[in-house]
């Protein structure tokens, strides 16, 4: 097989060594069940408070106590917003949630799981680039808002959100906060007590952890309903006998990502200029989504006119080049993706739409490879394209 680049991080990325070493033993010899109070228990036990404590230490929480084991993302969103919606339903304390059109799907999808509950929900526009407006949340907020769930940086732009002063608007009113910061821990400082909210969900296999392992952060004297019931496990927040190798490598995912996160940004961010410098030298016709200023190191969301993005990817796919759209194909038809349709994109463009987004282990030489066969490829499609033909 040919040498692949992979520029797909946003989607996944590869475990770390270390984080594989780590796990490894709690597979096999430390095999636990956290919940026993014998030897083989209390070693699976220290192992998770570990985790814990690495987890909160890299988003700067208070105490491990704060921090939930979850099986992802997904679920991190899932129950810092149901939970809410549904604890404060019982308490008879409003239905209003405000989120944005640009949320995760994990986010959006749930919300409008509640719509069909009896909540209300208010989708905030957003800006050419994806960021929400402050005015426009300060207007959408009502007696009877509840929660107030805003992603921290946007999986296909790179656009991050101004999280510091949602999070002033939602004080001044005392909501809480939710922010989906899957993206941004690990490649930004995170820190939930500069930014202020009360729950935060993150996810290991983003930042070169296990699949299948997140948490939720959730502020002490923020009180959520369960999602999953059973046994006493996470301090009675989560049942289930503890995925222990996961656990332990998202705790160890954490501790790196905390290391290493100053000269992984300073490599993805050199890497993303070259990238970007060298389309647009060879490229006329194109354009940027992310915000110019806040926006993810290593995300490069770029618009090729007259060209449909699907085919791009494929063709790129076959020289070697791991990259994805913005659209996503439903029943046959290009639709392009919620995020792209926010942002004001014409569909034209939006089918045209491809995310780079980098990782610590691509190379400059790689780099160099995609500035080759990118141009090439997009000129190719360009030459089959009577559209792109007429109008030059
Ligand atoms: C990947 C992702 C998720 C989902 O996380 P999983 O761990 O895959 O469930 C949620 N939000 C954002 C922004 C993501 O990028």
């Amino acid at each position: 097989m040919m040498k692949q680049i992979y520029l797909d991080h946003n989607a996944t990325t590869p475990v770390h060594p270390e984080v594989l070493e780590a796990m490894l033993p709690y597979m096999t010899e430390h095999f636990g069940n956290g919940s026993s109070i014998h030897s083989y228990g209390r070693e699976a036990r220290n192992a998770i408070d570990t985790a814990r404590e690495q987890v909160a230490d890299l988003i700067g929480a208070k105490s491990p106590t704060e921090i939930v084991c979850t099986s992802g993302g997904t679920e991190s969103d899932n129950y810092a917003i149901k939970g809410l919606a549904e604890l404060q339903k019982s308490r008879r304390g409003g239905n209003h949630i405000v989120t944005s059109a640009v949320e995760h799907h994990a986010v959006l999808h749930t919300c409008q799981y509640l719509e069909k509950r009896g909540f209300e929900v208010t989708y905030l526009p957003v800006d050419r680039y994806g960021r929400i407006r402050i005015e426009e949340l300060r207007e959408a907020i009502r007696d009877t808002t509840i929660l107030i769930s805003i992603m921290h940086a946007n999986n296909e732009t790179g656009t991050i959100a101004p999280i510091e002063e949602v999070c002033e608007v939602a004080r001044e009113q005392r909501i809480p906060v939710h922010t989906d910061a899957v993206q941004s821990v690990g490649k930004l400082s995170v820190d939930v007590q500069e930014l202020g909210v009360s729950l935060l969900s993150l996810s290991g296999h983003k930042m070169y952890g296990p699949k299948g392992l997140g948490a939720l952060y959730i502020r002490r004297g923020t009180r959520l309903e369960n999602l999953m019931h059973g046994g006493s496990h996470e301090r009675n927040r989560r049942a289930g006998s503890e995925n222990v190798p996961g656990i332990v490598g998202l705790g160890k995912a954490a501790e790196l990502a905390k290391k290493h996160r100053e000269a992984n940004v300073e490599h993805l961010n050199q890497l993303t200029a070259k990238l970007r410098d060298g389309l647009h030298e060879r490229l006329d016709h194109i354009h940027e989504n992310g915000h110019p200023e806040h926006c993810l190191p290593g995300t490069l969301n770029i618009s090729f006119e007259s060209v449909e993005g699907e085919s791009l990817i494929l063709r790129l796919d076959m020289e070697g080049i791991c990259v994805s759209t913005g659209s996503a194909c439903t029943s046959g038809s290009m639709e392009p993706s919620h995020v792209l349709a926010a942002l004001g994109l014409p569909p034209q463009l939006a089918q045209g739409t491809v995310r780079f987004s980098l990782g610590k282990n691509n190379t400059a030489e790689e780099i160099d490879e995609v500035i080759e066969k990118v141009p090439k490829v997009v000129e190719q499609m360009r030459a089959m394209s009577p559209a792109y033909k007429r109008g030059r």
